[in-house]
């Protein structure tokens, strides 16, 4: 069955066409879903019930709801488990930032890319998210926000899954949450971050959308690569490169790579020589991240001092650096985590509403 919310405005106008109803109905439902962010068809009071009941019989929406809260009480980072309709989670993050909020959702439940050192991965890919759940994830966090008389100015495609694996939804996601009849948010305060899959990341340079693309690197070179993430075994480094180039030179829109620092992996002067050589000219920015420690990994970030010594050493050889700010310590923020403890929970049978 089709979910009305999954629509791209165009989509949804066909489907009401199809139905057999008149057109002006595709952009009040269409407003009801992501103006007003209906979470179901009995909000909608200016559509007959005769038509509410049939589109809850033959356009069931996606039912997300939040289920748990946790706010950091060091600085106020509040992080979500989603509920899905099947019973699965996903996360999502908010972040409070000078400049407005910003949240980090999540495009897939579990994932198959298999980092090593990633929590989201360590029991694969459940499914993708649709559109639709994808956009429960901001109107919910959204009102939320705006409840606490706080908004969201931004989003990070970098919670759990791969975005470019469920490259057509989180296409049709995107078209709709940056639409002016919708939540209208401008596609410059998205980022989408991919491990790599440069296949993909052609396919996102041929859309020409003005987001910002952050790959998530890692390592200078293909053998600290591969050892951590094993989309490294599918393209080279220097091919994910060679995508990136083209990326920026389709697109006019600078790279942004991710690199977590793990103690002793990847974190020594000679690889930051390494990485300086392998983005020379790119005009691209390197986001230091200090390794979150996951347990079941085993990976340790390094001392304060060398994650400062290695970014000072990026910037004085010109290539632009900074260390990412570490917020919710105390609630887990980071992603993957909190979905594994209920996870857990729900086998041990422990787990109740
Ligand atoms: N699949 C996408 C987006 C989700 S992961 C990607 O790989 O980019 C979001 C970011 O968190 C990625 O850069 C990922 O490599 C990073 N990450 C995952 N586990 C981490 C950990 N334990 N410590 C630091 N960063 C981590």
């Amino acid at each position: 069955m089709t979910d009305l919310r999954s629509l791209t405005y165009e989509k949804l106008c066909e489907e009401v066409k199809a139905m057999g109803l008149p057109a002006f109905r595709g952009k009040q439902i269409y407003e009801w879903l992501h103006q007003k962010r209906a979470m179901s068809y009995d909000e909608m009071t200016n559509l007959p019930s005769a038509l509410r009941e049939r589109l809850k019989k033959e356009y069931p929406l996606a039912d997300v709801s939040i289920e748990q809260k946790l706010v950091s009480k060091i600085d106020g980072t509040v992080k979500y488990l989603f509920r899905l309709g099947d019973g699965e989670h996903v996360e999502g993050v908010r972040m409070a930032y000078k400049r407005g909020g910003s949240l980090c959702i999540s495009t897939q439940c579990g994932c198959r890319m298999g980092c090593t050192f990633c929590a989201s991965t360590l029991t694969g890919l459940c499914r993708n998210l649709t559109p639709s759940e994808m956009l429960c994830e901001v109107y919910l966090a959204a009102r939320d926000a705006e409840e606490n008389g706080e908004k969201i100015a931004s989003m990070v495609l970098m919670g759990i899954g791969e975005p470019l694996d469920n490259f057509d939804n989180v296409m049709d996601f995107l078209t709709i949450v940056t639409s002016e009849q919708g939540f209208n948010l401008g596609m410059r305060h998205i980022s989408l971050s991919t491990c790599g899959l440069v296949d993909k990341i052609y396919k996102l340079a041929e859309r020409k959308l003005q987001l910002t693309l952050s790959v998530s690197l890692h390592a200078p070179n293909d053998e600290i690569r591969r050892r951590t993430m094993p989309v490294a075994r599918r393209w080279p480094i220097n091919e994910l490169i060679k995508a990136c180039k083209d990326y920026f030179d389709t697109t006019g829109r600078r790279i942004s790579f991710e690199y977590a620092l793990i103690d002793g992996v990847n974190d020594r002067p000679e690889h930051a020589m390494e990485l300086i050589a392998l983005l020379k000219g790119m005009g691209a920015h390197v986001n230091l991240i200090p390794v979150n420690k996951v347990n079941e990994t085993g990976y340790r970030r390094g001392k304060r001092e060398s994650v400062e010594a290695f970014c000072r050493l990026l910037n004085d050889n010109g290539q632009n650096a900074t260390v990412r700010r570490e917020l919710g310590s105390d609630i887990n923020a980071a992603c993957g985590q909190l979905r594994r403890s209920v996870m857990n929970k729900d086998r041990g049978g422990t787990f109740s509403e």
